[in-house]
């Protein structure tokens, strides 16, 4: 377990038509944040999301076509080959209300998005290969 600080708080909103992911990530690396967290609420026009299959070890990916809610996404910043990096998971709603989601996939496109993002300041965090699940969880993290 590692205590940070907030360096900053940044707000702001993702374009309409842009890819979620691809704008989350360009904009953590441009800016530079090594550790934050993401929160974000808006609409998708389209939406990929992936289950991880814990068993087979691969991520099966979902996707939605047409415009949906984000109900939330919640996320974070750390480093992974060397960059920034972006993990978040996205909970979205149809017509009816019911909600759909999942780890965050490349395609999905943004109808409108508010993002607030907190950087924060302390011990590097990275990510490395972790036997045990095959995800590429943070190194030496553990609060237990
Ligand atoms: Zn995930």
């Amino acid at each position: 377990m590692r205590p940070y600080k907030t360096r900053r708080t940044i707000i702001g909103t993702v374009p309409h038509g842009a890819d979620l992911l691809d704008a989350l990530t360009t904009f953590a690396v441009n800016e530079d944040i090594k550790v934050g967290r993401i929160t974000a609420i808006g609409a998708t026009k389209h939406t990929v999301v992936a289950y991880y299959d814990q068993k087979s070890r691969t991520y099966t990916p979902l996707e939605y076509s047409g415009g949906m809610e984000i109900l939330n996404l919640t996320g974070n910043i750390s480093i992974r080959d060397g960059k920034p990096f972006v993990h978040a998971h996205l909970t979205v709603g149809d017509a009816q209300g019911k909600a759909f989601g999942g780890h965050l996939m490349k395609g999905t496109i943004v109808f409108a998005c508010e993002i607030i993002i907190e950087e924060y300041e302390g011990e590097q965090l990275w990510r490395a290969k972790d036997e045990t699940t095959g995800l590429f969880l943070w190194n030496s993290a553990d609060i237990l």
